[in-house]
């Protein structure tokens, strides 16, 4: 089984990278992909953690911003974790998060909501990336909903008036920036319209000149009509196709690899990239 979508306490996951490594290593999986919003902070303890049978991908998941605004997933994968323009782009879209969290809390304060920035940071561990669901926790620690679920389903989703988008890279840029690391990309989630607007199927063309390699197709969060339109897409454009759980611990209702990725689907993505980054123990 390949799960190439996965979240640690790095970022809004809840289980460290070691644990993740772990659990990974407990189900069988043959390949893991580490791919924390913003991040490379968990690269070097799941590698720690690496015993033989698995592979590991490094990875990150990049917040994107259409120039219409919409909010777009991009998965990085086995890029080179040196690389400067990356490094730089994701610290300095981690650094937009906070002012955007302070903004939304200001927003639920002006609402009457009891809520204070400083205890949503508590819920956030040492040196991970902020998001709405650190906001979430902090909310259900005070009671004033029950879990991240009802957060989301209530106050935090991105049609909520208390939303506020952070400035991020548009996914073209993004993709060039993976290429240019000598990794590749792959659109996570693009029609899973339950977390807002979603991009249409011009767009794909957009992003494949820019160099992308792969749409996410299997995902909880799309239908098995949305799946089959990016089936279409992917196969009109001769991209890779990829299934993951996107796992994020307790945060979210998802089991470890329950979508996952054909064999010969990771194959022919492991050969895009420009070095074999695969870690193995
Ligand atoms: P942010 O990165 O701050 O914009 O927050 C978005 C993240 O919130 C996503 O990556 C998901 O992991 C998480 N999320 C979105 N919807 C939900 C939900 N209904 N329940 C729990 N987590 C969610
Ligand atoms: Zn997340
Ligand atoms: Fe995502
Ligand atoms: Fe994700």
């Amino acid at each position: 089984m390949i799960d190439l979508h996965t979240h640690s306490l790095r970022s809004d996951g809840t289980d460290t990278p070691g644990e993740l490594i772990n659990k990974a290593l407990a189900l069988n999986l043959d390949v893991l992909a580490l791919t924390d919003h913003d991040t490379m902070e968990g690269w070097q303890e799941a590698k720690n953690y690496l015993r033989p049978g698995l592979d590991l991908v490094l990875g990150a998941e990049i917040s994107c911003q259409t120039e219409d605004g919409i909010s777009v997933h991009m998965l990085g994968l086995l890029f080179d974790g040196e690389n400067q323009i990356l490094h730089e782009t994701l610290t300095q879209t981690r650094e937009n998060r906070h002012g955007r969290m302070e903004r939304i809390v200001t927003r639920l304060q002006g609402a009457g909501i009891d809520i204070e920035l400083s205890e949503v940071l508590e819920q956030l561990s040492e040196g991970a990336t902020l998001g709405r669901p650190h906001l979430a926790d902090a909310l259900v620690k005070k009671r004033i909903v029950k879990s991240r679920e009802e957060a989301f389903a209530t106050l935090l989703h991105n049609n909520s008036k208390y939303y506020v988008p952070h400035f991020s890279p548009t996914p073209e840029e993004i993709v060039k920036q993976v290429a240019e690391a000598g990794g590749v990309s792959i659109i996570a989630h693009p029609f899973a319209s339950l977390r807002g607007r979603t991009i249409n199927s011009e767009t794909f063309s957009g992003l494949v000149a820019a160099g992308l390699n792969g749409i996410e197709v299997d995902h909880r969060d799309q239908t098995p009509d949305q799946r089959a339109q990016l089936r279409a897409i992917a196969r009109e454009f001769g991209l890779v196709v990829t299934g993951s759980s996107d796992y994020h611990g307790i945060g979210k209702d998802n089991r470890l690899a329950e979508c996952s990725t054909a064999p010969e689907e990771w194959e022919r993505l492991e050969s895009l990239a420009n070095d074999r980054r695969v870690v193995r123990a």
